[in-house]
Parts: structure tokens; sequence; C-alpha cells
């Protein structure tokens, strides 16, 4: 089996490399680097079933014969889609149909990695993954949330007209070694911070909900979801809920840190709350995530003290 991954020196992209090289895979990696860290595949250089190529997936690319599509090729945290706004949205569209053109000639599965941003800030609680959401179009968060829900459209579109056999994982906050320490997301961004005994920035008060999945759960559902038979939007993530306050306190406690709180401005359209319900994947997939929040970040401690170590 010779698998395409985009994005594939990113966090997920990375991980996603390693378990399918681990599970006899050839694995072919796309990516520019704009968000991505090649230090991250520098396990893989003596790997003879891993090859890689720098390249923008906006511009179109053959990579021979493939069997599987995986496309994670988009930046992802808050701070880089808002550097990086028209790359957003030219990699989600552009970038997306590229990918697609390649798994409709080699009659290749297809996965999309999709998002819970799809939902915008969801006045439906938890999301299921029939709710269509509350995303504000024109507001900041719009380039990611926008490009995402147009690829999931161009991936039905394949499946629909051209049968490509497409899969669409909503995936919600995963967090875990490699996850790039300044790429500004809550988790890396407060281990960081408490590592170094500097103050955890909240923003806003803290009363708004994330749901946090260990990287090493979410990439077994992505691997069942790309298996299964399902063509319709699935809800990755683990459906335990926190404030961000109580992810801070549970920072501090894995940390050991004595670092304070700082409160900040919240960013425009942050969402309030943020909540999977995995009934499906849990029907279609006899998925759900094992690794709890505690433990997870404990999984990560190691990763983030060697780059304080290496003065990242
Ligand atoms: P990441 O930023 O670590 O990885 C994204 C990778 O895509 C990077 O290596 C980047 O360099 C690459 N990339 C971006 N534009 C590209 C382009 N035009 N051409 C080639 N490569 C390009 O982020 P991640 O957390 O690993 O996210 C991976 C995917 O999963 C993204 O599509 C993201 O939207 C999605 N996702 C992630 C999460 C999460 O919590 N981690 C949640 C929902 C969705
Ligand atoms: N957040 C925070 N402090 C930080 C980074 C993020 O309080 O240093 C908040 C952010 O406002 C949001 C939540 O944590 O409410 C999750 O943010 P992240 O950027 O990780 O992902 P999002 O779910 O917003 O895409």
């Amino acid at each position: 089996m010779r698998v395409l991954i985009t994005g594939a020196a990113g966090f997920l992209g990375s991980h996603l490399t390693d378990r399918l090289l681990d599970e006899g895979c050839s694995v072919h990696g796309i990516d520019n680097f704009s968000t991505g860290d090649p230090a991250n595949l520098a396990n893989l250089a003596c790997n003879p079933r891993f090859t890689f190529k720098e390249w923008d997936v906006c511009q179109s690319f053959d990579p021979g014969r493939v069997d599987y599509v995986f496309n994670l090729a988009s930046p992802a945290s808050p701070p880089e889609y808002l550097r990086l706004p028209i790359e957003t949205l030219r990699v989600g569209s552009i970038g997306t149909e590229n990918a697609l053109e390649i798994a409709a000639r080699y009659n290749a599965g297809f996965l999309h990695a999709s998002t819970s941003e799809c939902y915008g800030d969801p006045l439906e609680h938890p999301q299921t993954e029939d709710y269509w959401g509350h995303v504000n179009p024109v507001g900041p968060r719009s380039v990611y949330d926008e490009a995402k829900r147009y690829a999931e459209a161009l991936v039905m579109a394949y499946h629909r007209t051209r049968s490509v056999n497409t899969h669409l994982a909503r995936i919600f906050n995963t967090y875990g070694p490699r996850l790039h320490p300044s790429d500004g997301r809550v988790i890396p961004n407060f281990l960081m911070q408490a590592l170094r005994g500097e103050p955890l920035s909240i923003y806003g008060d803290g009363s708004q909900t994330r749901s946090f999945c260990y990287v090493d759960d979410l990439i077994t559902g992505l691997l069942l979801l790309a298996r299964s038979a399902e063509h319709l939007p699935v809800n990755l993530g683990n459906p335990n809920e926190f404030t961000i306050l109580e992810c801070a306190q549970e920072v501090l406690h894995i940390t050991g840190s004595s670092s304070q709180l700082c409160f900040e401005s919240l960013p425009e359209d942050d969402p309030t709350r943020r909540c999977p319900d995995i009934a499906k994947a849990r029907a279609l997939l006899g998925w759900e995530p094992h690794i709890q929040l505690s433990d997870g970040l404990a999984r990560s401690l190691d990763y983030y003290r060697r780059k304080i170590e290496a003065r990242v």
C-alpha cells in the first residue's frame, strides 16, 4: 500500500506517517513547511519506505500511483491562519482539489482533515454531524472555517460525481508531542509558559470550553475512518469538555509549576463552547478516545522540555 500524505511535516501528518510506516505501508509526504517542521520527520531520514517532496500543494503535482491520499495540508492554529489568510483559503480550495484529482486519477481512497470549526461558534451542544453550524463568513476566522467548509463540499462533489472513495474527519482540538511550541494553540502555549515559569495567558475570562484529544487516539480514529464505508462527516475528538481555566489548572498540576495566570483579550469570534458528540464514531468505527487530558499532558512533557533545552 502506497500512501500520499499532504502536510506530512506537520503535527498530525508526522504522527500519521509514523503509524502507517509501522503498519508496513510506503508513505510519500508532501509539505511546504509553511507551519510544519522538518524536525518532525528527522527520524525517517533512513527509512526506505518514506519519500518526501517539499512542495506547495496549490501547484499541481503527480506523486505517481498511490492507493490512498490523506489530505492534511493547511495551517491549523488561529495565529498561523491569521498570518496566512490567503494561503489558508488557497490550500483548502485549490490544494484540496489537486489532492482529489490525484485520488481520482489513481482510483485511490481519500481522507480529508476537516474540523470542528465547521460548526463555528455552535448554538447546539454537544455538536453532532448533522448540525450545520454557526459560522461568521466574513470574520477573521472565516479564512479557515470557510476554506474547510468549501473543502467538505468539494470532497462530497468528487464522491458523488467522480465516485472517489472519500472520507471526512471533523477533528476536534488535538494535542501532543510535535504540536509546535510556538504555533500559538492553547496547550503548547500553556505547557511552554508553565515550564518556563511564565504566566499562563488566558484569553477572555477562561470560561470558554474545548474538548482535548490526545494525538495517538486521534490517529487511531483517522485510520479506522479511512478504512470504513462512511462518506459523510464523522466527528473525531474527546468528549470530555474543559473550560480554558480548568485546562490551565491541569497544566499547572502536571508540570508542578507555580506560574500565575494572566488574562488577555479574547480573539474575535472565539467559539464559546466546543464538544463533540462521538456517537457516530462509536457506532460506525467502534472508536473512542482512551487517553484523558492529565495523562496526555504528562505524555507531552518530555517533548516541550527538550524544546526548551534546545531554546526553540
Ligand atoms: P500543522 O500546522 O502542524 O500541520 C499542517 C501542515 O500542512 C504543516 O506541515 C504545513 O507546513 C503544511 N501545509 C500548509 N499549507 C501547505 C501547502 N500549501 N502545501 C503543502 N503543505 C502545506 O497542523 P496540524 O494540527 O497537524 O493539522 C493538520 C490538519 O488537521 C490540518 O488540515 C488541520 O486543519 C486539521 N485539524 C487539526 C486539528 C488539531 O487540533 N490539531 C483540529 C482540526 C483539524
Ligand atoms: N487560548 C488561551 N490562551 C492561549 C491560547 C489559546 O486562552 O494562550 C484559548 C483560545 O482563546 C480558545 C482556546 O484557548 O478559546 C483554544 O484555542 P486554540 O488556539 O488552541 O484552538 P481553537 O479551538 O480556538 O482553534
